[in-house]
């Protein structure tokens, strides 16, 4: 079975109170720690350790709201790219990784120029803490989760306080490149056996825009398909759903 299962943990955070006191200035306005919840978006890896990619042949209309909208003065990233786990034998730069996360975003804002996403540097933060680093970062998660978007949001104003995406350096990762005359929704790579950078993350980040997974067969070639696998090329281009809800989801 090549299946995410997503599983959302809503989480009240109580033992941040010192941590976020201790903090001024910043852009994001982040409440008191009572008012502000977590949330957790675990995508496990295929069962079976992926069987490959299949392209798309459908473009589905559905999306649906997580409830949360960014802010609307924008967001600013920053990528750990250390600990990229690549295929053995295959190299990837830290601008390769930069380059791959700038255009999973660019996706998002091509399809609602409302998104704001400022590329902020590099940093050696961790993606899964409430820090005010939007941090997106390779470290080793739990055996069988592939990655894990953690999201903060404003109960008062329902607003993206904080967003970090975390992907697992126990499996390995690269940036394909799609050949002339194929898209990613046409092209499925053979080699290497890898999960695909901007496929990953361009799903993950529709969960920092507000879009939450989909899982009827139908919706299999959504950018916010719940279950995604190894050498997939096609959640990098959103389908109809993905920018119609987008739309929908203006800061
Ligand atoms: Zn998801």
């Amino acid at each position: 079975m090549k299946r995410w299962v997503a599983v959302s943990v809503l989480v009240t955070l109580v033992a941040l109170l010192s941590l976020l006191f201790g903090c001024s200035g910043g852009s994001n306005n982040v409440q008191k720690a009572g008012d502000i919840d977590e949330i957790v978006i675990v995508h496990p890896v295929p069962t079976d350790g992926g069987r490959g990619c299949s392209v798309s042949t459908s473009d589905p209309e559905n999306y649906r709201f997580t409830g949360w909208r960014l802010p609307s003065g924008g967001i600013t990233y920053r990528v750990n790219p250390n600990k990229v786990k690549v295929p053995s034998g295959y190299l990837l730069t830290s601008d390769q990784v930069i380059r791959a996360i700038k255009e999973s975003f660019a996706a998002w804002t091509e399809a609602n120029s409302a998104f704001v996403f400022n590329y902020g540097g590099t940093t050696s933060a961790q993606a899964g803490k409430l820090d005010r680093i939007n941090a997106i970062s390779w470290r080793n998660l739990q055996a069988g989760a592939l990655a894990i978007t953690y999201v903060w949001v404003s109960r008062a104003t329902g607003r993206v306080v904080e967003a970090d995406t975390a992907f697992n350096n126990r499996y390995a990762w690269y940036d394909f490149s799609v050949p002339d005359g194929y898209t990613p929704d046409t092209y499925c790579p053979d080699r290497p056996l890898a999960y695909d950078i901007r496929n990953i993350a361009t799903h993950e980040f529709g969960h920092w825009v507000g879009l939450d997974d989909l899982y009827d067969a139908a919706d299999k070639d959504a950018t916010m398909y719940g279950y995604g696998d190894v050498q997939e090329l096609k959640k990098r281009t959103l389908a109809t759903g993905d920018k119609t809800g987008a739309q929908q989801l203006t800061p």
